[in-house]
């Protein structure tokens, strides 16, 4: 259930998707995240939305090969930005 450390995680996602939070923070958050299947749907989410906007070869994908991508991965909604 929702804690008050999921507020505190969430503020600390960025970073810590960003491998730019400290070894103490990251431990804090993997402890949070073995206990949290909320925080740990976020963290999954958010670390494949990250992942495609660093990996993808954007120059190299079609516009509507993007979109089935999004699609399949149900991040469409990405695609109006
Ligand atoms: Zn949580």
């Amino acid at each position: 259930m929702p804690t008050e450390n999921c507020h505190h995680l969430l503020n600390d996602l960025s970073a810590y998707l960003d491998g730019e939070a400290s070894q103490e923070l990251c431990a804090e958050l993997e402890r949070h995240l073995a206990d949290c299947d909320d925080c740990t749907a976020v963290v999954d989410t958010a670390r494949k939305t990250v992942s495609l906007y660093r990996h993808l070869p954007q120059p190299m994908m079609s516009p509507d090969a993007r979109a089935r991508l999004f699609k399949t991965l149900d991040l469409s909604e990405y695609l109006k930005a």
